[in-house]
């Protein structure tokens, strides 16, 4: 998941200045994500398991050091993650592969969705050198949409999207679901109401909501008509650390499925650094589908090293005795 709310913000600073009554409401943002930084470095350090602090901390990178902190090829790449991020050797991460014939099986909770077909009053498209991601904003904050699941009732609100994608048709989601694994995978990210922001959400157990919707290509070519709207502005923002504000706004239901049961559910971590363990993870059983010309739009994308981001997925991590959960 994305995990790089922190680069999106220092992005959207650099490149506001042409979207000036967003920047009221993304400004707050920038200083509230230093905040998380420190706090996400501190419980790096308090659960050292030799009382000891390797890492650098995060305070002291400059916002450029940072969205070179990590990457996807063989030098910054997840199999170095945890030398640099220490959550990211942890035994609760994600993404992990899911099998149908071994879960749970559950006909509750039910997903209740809220708001998501409301249009929004603004909204961003940017490519922060690791992915693409969606933000909005509603006209009143609570007309931002939410969900939630009986019987916790916990409402989880609606933060960001983005996407994870590969170099070939057969490669590209995180999560595997019984042995496949598909050529995109959508995050969409919500931090618990009641915890007030994403950045203090993620300092909590379930904290962080990501509702992980799989694509699959398409034989008949059919373009997935809600991702099209994302995928025609790509070439805009081909070079990293680029935004683009929609002249149009659209309501998130284009884009993401309502889906009531069929899914998979269980607690894991942020997909790239720092890796957190707070995230509750619900994933859609059954793939969208997507044309292959609009995954090429994605892999035409630009990281900062001017290299394309031929793809941006972190392999399955360990389940170590954790449930999943099947809803159907
Ligand atoms: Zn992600």
């Amino acid at each position: 998941m994305e995990e790089e709310w922190w680069f999106f913000n220092v992005i959207v600073i650099k490149d506001f200045k042409m979207a000036s009554s967003f920047q009221s409401f993304v400004r707050p943002v920038f200083f509230l994500l230093l905040f998380v930084d420190i706090h996400l470095q501190e419980s790096h350090s308090a659960s050292s398991p030799d009382g000891t602090n390797k890492n650098v901390p995060h305070q002291k990178f400059s916002e450029k050091d940072k969205s070179k902190h990590f990457g996807y090829d063989k030098q910054s790449g997840p199999a170095v993650w945890a030398k640099m991020f220490h959550l990211c050797g942890g035994h609760s991460q994600s993404p992990v592969k899911l099998d149908t014939t071994i879960t749970v099986t559950y006909h509750h909770p039910r997903i209740m969705w809220w708001n998501y077909s409301l249009k929004p009053q603004a909204m961003t498209i940017s490519n922060n050198g690791h992915t693409v991601l969606l933000r909005a904003k509603w006209a009143r904050k609570e007309d931002t949409p939410y969900h939630w699941s009986a019987p916790s009732s916990e409402e989880y609100v609606f933060e960001q999207l983005h996407f994870h994608w590969g170099q070939d048709d057969h490669s590209g989601s995180e999560h595997m679901l019984n042995n496949e694994r598909f050529a995109l995978e959508m995050h969409v990210v919500h931090y618990r109401r009641d915890l007030g922001s994403v950045e203090n959400a993620g300092l909590y157990d379930s904290g962080i909501r990501v509702i992980g919707v799989f694509f699959r290509i398409s034989e008949a070519e059919h373009h997935n008509v809600g991702l099209q709207q994302i995928v025609q502005l790509l070439q805009t923002i081909r070079m990293a650390n680029s935004t683009v504000v929609l002249l149009e706004p659209f309501p998130l239901s284009r884009l993401v499925p309502e889906f009531s049961n069929l899914y998979l559910t269980y607690n894991g971590s942020l997909t790239t650094p720092p890796c957190a363990e707070t995230v509750s993870w619900v994933i859609r059983k059954e793939p969208l589908t997507i044309s292959r010309q609009q995954v090429e739009e994605f892999r035409n994308l630009m990281s900062e090293d001017g290299q394309t981001i031929k793809h941006n997925w972190r392999p399955v991590q360990p389940l170590n005795g954790r449930t999943v959960i099947q809803i159907r």
